[in-house]
């Protein structure tokens, strides 16, 4: 293939390059044309279309007081059922409370080749003052608005790495590029001044210093499912957690059904959500050993939970501005600041969390997913929506639920 300096040709020269070196179809370039929008082209580079993931409202939360719907863009079936599901639960009494820290993100100069880590690590802590004062120089409009660098921490790493930790203010933004503009000035000072050379200057996605958590109280009454009683599922729930805390395994899985809810609402508010993923997970193994995000304890009788992530989530910047729907989306939630957002989200996370375990720990998951999945196969095979109402019902009762079946079952119905 030919696609030599392809990002410096136009978007119509890209096109009919792809168009004929890949022998595109009139009806492919169509869907092309069809799912061109201006802001792709203003947002990514050699951008070809947007691709589509639906968007859809959970419903039912009650978070410290206020009730919120929560738009989620997810292609996965049953994750928006599974959240609203999830508050309806935890909607009872105070709902969810959810408190944030004080938003410091942390970016690091990262030194390697030290000779001396010790003596290294002393010059760096002498020098706090002006560490944070060229990082402040580096961006002063942050520092304007109550922002800016506040703080440094040395971390001696093995006997030939240093981290130098800026800990900075971002105010309503993620602060990506801030950071990593004021760590390299940063960087380039330690040359200068200390002549230490750096391997590189960068944000670290461990926010751990802009954390939220959410808890909620579930009379046992309200988790009573159709075979066990409210107390009975409490307790399965509460094993389930501590599954979580001992075996990784389980671990990853529970945190997938969390981020299942995070992603959707990061996403829906124009965030990056691989940066929320990674501190997610690298939050998760913060004392050694990856562990369940969540926690599931009794009290009296009550299910208590608690979820506490790093939400290093921008109210402004990367590409929120020109991403209309990202701001609707901002009002559908209700949320006027970045600390809004992250109150939004770890909601979302600990409802999901609380679904997936009861339906885990009661009739199983399949029950709930395959409904949606009847759904989507018999979609996929060609159902109109007149024909989907009995075809979804006799493909759930089939013994084998897959693609050949939701065919034959389409093809009697039409016959
Ligand atoms: P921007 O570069 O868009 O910066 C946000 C800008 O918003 C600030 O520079 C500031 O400019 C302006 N602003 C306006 N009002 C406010 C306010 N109230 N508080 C704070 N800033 C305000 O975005 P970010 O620096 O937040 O970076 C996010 C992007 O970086 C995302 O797209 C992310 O994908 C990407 N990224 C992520 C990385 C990672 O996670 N490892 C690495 C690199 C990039 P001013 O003060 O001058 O007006």
């Amino acid at each position: 293939m030919n696609l030599k300096q392809f990002y410096k040709k136009d978007y119509s020269t890209r096109l009919s390059l792809l168009s004929t070196q890949l022998n595109l179809t009139s009806d492919e370039l169509t869907l092309i044309a069809n799912q061109r929008s201006q802001q792709g082209d203003a947002i990514i580079e050699n951008y070809l279309m947007d691709y589509s993931v639906p968007e859809g409202i959970a419903v039912n939360f009650l978070i410290n007081g206020q009730e919120k719907i929560m738009p989620m863009v997810t292609e996965e079936p049953s994750v928006i059922a599974a959240a609203s599901n999830g508050a309806k639960m935890m909607h009872m009494g105070k709902g969810i409370l959810v408190q944030t820290t004080p938003r410091l993100m942390m970016g690091q100069v990262l030194l390697a080749n030290v000779s001396n880590s010790s003596k290294l690590s002393a010059q760096l802590t002498q020098n706090e003052a002006q560490i944070l004062r060229v990082a402040n120089e580096a961006h002063p409009s942050i520092v304007k608005r109550g922002g800016g660098a506040k703080k440094i921490r040395v971390r001696q790493l093995d006997n030939q790495f240093v981290s130098l930790d800026v800990y900075i203010d971002t105010k309503e933004a993620m602060g990506a590029n801030m950071i990593n503009t004021m760590l390299e000035a940063v960087a380039n000072y330690l040359h200068i001044e200390l002549g230490q050379s750096s391997l590189m200057a960068i944000l670290s996605n461990l926010a751990d210093e802009c954390v939220a958590t959410a808890t909620c109280r579930i009379p046992f009454e309200r988790l009573t499912s159709r075979t066990l009683d409210g107390k009975q599922v409490a307790q399965q729930i509460v094993l389930a957690s501590q599954a979580a805390q001992v075996d990784p395994y389980r671990a990853a899985t529970h945190n997938k059904g969390i981020m299942n809810g995070v992603d959707a609402v990061v996403l829906a508010s124009g965030n990056d959500w691989r940066s929320i993923e990674s501190a997610a997970h690298a939050y998760a193994v913060k004392d050694g050993q990856y562990r369940g995000l969540s926690q599931w304890k009794i009290q009296e009788n009550d299910l208590v939970g608690s979820l506490t992530l790093p939400l290093p989530v921008g109210f402004v910047g990367g590409s929120i501005k020109i991403n209309s729907q990202a701001q609707l989306n901002h009002k559908l939630l209700q949320v006027g600041s970045a600390a809004q957002l992250e109150e939004a989200i770890v909601s979302v996370g600990l409802a999901q969390n609380l679904a997936a375990l009861k339906a885990l720990v009661t009739e199983g998951i399949q029950r709930g997913h395959m409904h949606l999945q009847a759904k989507s196969l018999l979609l996929g095979v060609g159902a109109t929506q007149a024909e989907l109402e009995s075809a979804q019902k006799e493909l759930e009762m089939a013994p084998q639920m897959d693609e050949q079946t939701a065919i034959r079952i389409l093809k009697r119905i039409r016959t």
